[in-house]
């Protein structure tokens, strides 16, 4: 992704007496390329031979600071292996960049000022759209063998463009170690009219700080990350890398110290989905979060919908809703709606359902049970209001019929009657009911100041939500025992995925939309996602039946789909499904099984592989105030444990061949139901089952 300012990164340009060394076109050997994981640092090493027969060892170690979260830092070392001669190393700063898939090579940002010194420079550059400003510097260490070196510098300039050419003269042997610290500093921070200074100071103080002990820094910041969030496999290193892997990624993408920032598809590693915001974040990263860090940070997911209610209000009334109607949009940076497939996402109106289900969700894990009077009430109403309106009444069915919408299967557009998407309306407004009531109860005057402020009319708005509910219709086939994803689902041409021939998968590189949305096949989890978010519901066997119908029929080709399946062949029993539907995600990008990873990281879809071991191996679930777990051990593992939080405990959970410890780690005592036993523990004890 390079809609960024290139700051720190590798960007420096090498040369030896003046022949550019460019990896792509010389003899690369002994390459090395180590993320350490733990530490949170990218390491490279390679030896070139260049055309003229020079050769050199280059290493490099680098890092975006977990614990100052604008600097970067950089260490580049060159060591000549055959000559004497001059390595030159041109550090810069480049926000001349566009997209890989950009329209018309379309640039981003508008140059606003520069300035460049004998060991540093500065960038200071406006986005073209959302015109907020960035401030990028860095300045420069160098030193050969360990002896700090006198810079010799070229600096150049041009539009959106800094870089310091710096020239050493090397022996034989002798070790080049440059330090290129830099800094991001956004106007989003800091007061825009101070931005160069904001720059010039923090990077002031990390250069003062130094490679070393900012790395110090940097590693005990990811080692509090780690003893929060580890997943430890027994038995299997492939399965153990590939969840470290995607915990390391959720902790580096998200870590909620800003209630304006949200998590991407692919977070900050690819251009894909241009960093915006989809429901993922509520279906799927929400329990990651919930779990392995403090309950501020999840709430702070929250809040972000909050903040912008307003604009899914005015989203809703562009498209003739009334009454404080919120429609959340599908694809959004700052509340607008931006998605660019119109008539894939438009209608994918069950995205307001999973935000409201986060509501219910972060409250029933935390118990924090404040933010529905704070906060989470107003988005309840809203959001209910919202399908209070979608819906309307079918007098040829005698029942309130939902029209023209789109289900998570994005497979299918344009439907009538999706079951989830009804299911989820139906408990949004009823969960709404609920929560004016236990608002009311527990803040009287709050609930009076809301429900002035918006406007609401308790007894005729309630009544006719209880209508819609106890009216809705919901499309089954009782024969089958099955809900159905949409009225006329049954008319399809109803053949199992296993028979599609291999050269036509993925579907939707290989067949036309025309025929995508004819067949039945199914892109990722919707009647079962629905069975997935409200399982309590449910009877096992329905579940079962709905699963033995619609998994084969589904070709997971959204990433967010096996996780899902995974919880429930779990919860169902069908272990080895399970584990497959596991082993799809896991090391979805290690191994690039998409053919896509090009693209970016499936970030949100990481979160789902970690509740698909947490959720699913583990059975985790909240039942009844208490914090439900019923583990079983993939036959491929030895064992594994994760760490969890639950309502101001953390806990570690162990599972072997012989059963499950939970350990109590620190905090309050834990109210727990371990294979359905309960157990009350402190800090310091442990329980097995
Ligand atoms: C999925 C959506 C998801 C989006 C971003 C699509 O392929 O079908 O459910 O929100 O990717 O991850």
């Amino acid at each position: 992704g390079q809609c960024g300012i290139n700051a720190s990164g590798a960007s420096i340009n090498v040369s030896l007496d003046g022949e550019e060394l460019d990896i792509a076109k010389c003899e690369i050997s002994d390459f090395e390329r180590v993320l350490d994981m733990r530490e949170g640092h990218l390491t490279r090493r390679f030896v070139a031979r260049l055309k003229s027969g020079k050769e050199v060892l280059v290493q490099s170690k680098r890092f975006c600071s977990m614990a100052h979260p604008e600097t970067g830092a950089l260490r580049y070392s060159v060591t000549p292996l055959n000559f004497d001669g001059i390595i030159s190393l041109t550090p810069y700063l480049d926000a001349d960049v566009t997209n890989e898939d950009a329209n018309w090579d379309e640039k981003f940002w508008t140059s606003i000022f520069r300035e460049v010194a004998h060991d540093g420079a500065l960038l200071v550059a406006e986005t073209r759209k959302t015109f907020f400003q960035v401030a990028s510097a860095m300045k420069i260490r160098a030193s050969i063998d360990g002896k700090r070196q006198e810079l010799r510098s070229y600096p150049s300039e041009r539009e959106n463009f800094v870089s310091l050419a710096l020239e050493f003269s090397l022996k034989e042997g002798e070790c080049l170690e440059l330090d290129k610290i830099a800094v991001n500093v956004s106007s989003l921070n800091v007061d825009v009219s101070g931005i160069a200074t904001e720059a010039r100071q923090r990077l002031a103080m990390s250069f003062e700080k130094g490679f070393d002990a900012l790395l110090e820094v940097h590693k005990a910041a990811w080692n509090e990350k780690w003893q929060d969030s580890d997943i430890r496999i027994d038995g299997d290193v492939a399965a153990q890398q590939g969840i470290r892997f995607n915990i390391f990624h959720l902790n580096q993408t998200y870590t909620g110290t800003d209630e304006r920032l949200n998590i991407g598809p692919k977070g900050f590693t690819g251009e894909k989905y241009g960093g915006s915001t989809y429901w993922d974040t509520e279906a799927y990263c929400l329990p990651f979060y919930l779990s392995t860090a403090s309950e501020e940070v999840s709430r702070q997911l929250l809040i972000y919908r909050f903040r912008h209610l307003p604009r899914a209000i005015e989203n809703a009334a562009q498209l003739g809703f009334a009454n404080g109607a919120a429609l959340y949009p599908m694809v959004t940076m700052n509340g607008e709606e931006c998605h660019n497939e119109w008539e894939i996402t438009f209608e994918e109106i069950h995205r307001n359902g999973a935000i409201a289900y986060a509501v219910y969700d972060y409250i029933r894990y935390t118990g924090d049970e404040n933010y529905l009077i704070e906060y989470g009430l107003e988005v309840l109403i809203a959001i209910a209001r919202f399908w209070a309106q979608r819906v309307n009444f079918s007098e040829a069915k005698q029942q309130y019929v939902m029209l023209g919408v789109t289900g998570p299967n994005e497979y299918e557009n344009n439907v009538n009657n999706n079951w989830y998407t009804n299911y989820i309306a139906r408990w949004c407004m009823l969960y709404t009911i609920d929560a004016i009531q236990s608002v009311k109860e527990a803040a009287l005057d709050a609930w009076n100041a809301l429900s002035e402020k918006i406007k609401f009319y308790e007894y005729t708005e309630t009544n006719h939500w209880k209508d819609v509910c106890e009216k809705l219709y919901f499309p089954e086939d009782p024969s089958r025992g099955v809900f159905l994803q949409q009225e006329g689902f049954l008319d399809k041409d109803l053949r199992p995925a296993s028979e599609l021939p291999k050269e036509d998968r993925p579907l939707n590189q290989r067949w036309s939309w025309d025929r995508i949305l004819r067949s039945c096949f199914i892109k990722q989890a919707d009647v079962l996602q629905g069975l997935y978010f409200f399982e309590e519901d449910f009877d096992l066997e329905t579940i079962r039946r709905n699963f033995d119908f619609y998994e084969p029929l589904t070709v997971h080709e959204s990433s967010l789909s096996p996780c899902v399946h995974s919880i429930l062949a779990s919860r169902l029993g069908y272990r080895e499904k399970a584990y497959e539907m596991y082993l799809r995600t896991a090391r979805l990008d290690l191994n690039d099984y998409n053919n896509d990873t090009e693209d970016g990281l499936h970030i949100t879809s990481m979160a789902g592989t970690w509740m698909a071991v947490v959720k699913g191996f583990g059975g985790l679930r909240v039942e009844h105030d208490r914090l439900s777990l019923s583990p079983f051990l993939p036959s491929e593992w030895e064992g594994y444990a994760f760490k969890c939080r639950f309502r101001g405990a953390q806990l570690e959970v162990t599972t072997h061949k012989n059963g499950t410890t939970i350990r109590h780690l620190g905090g309050a005592t834990a109210a727990i139901l371990l294979n359905g036993k309960q157990i009350d523990l402190d800090a310091g004890q442990q329980a097995t089952g």
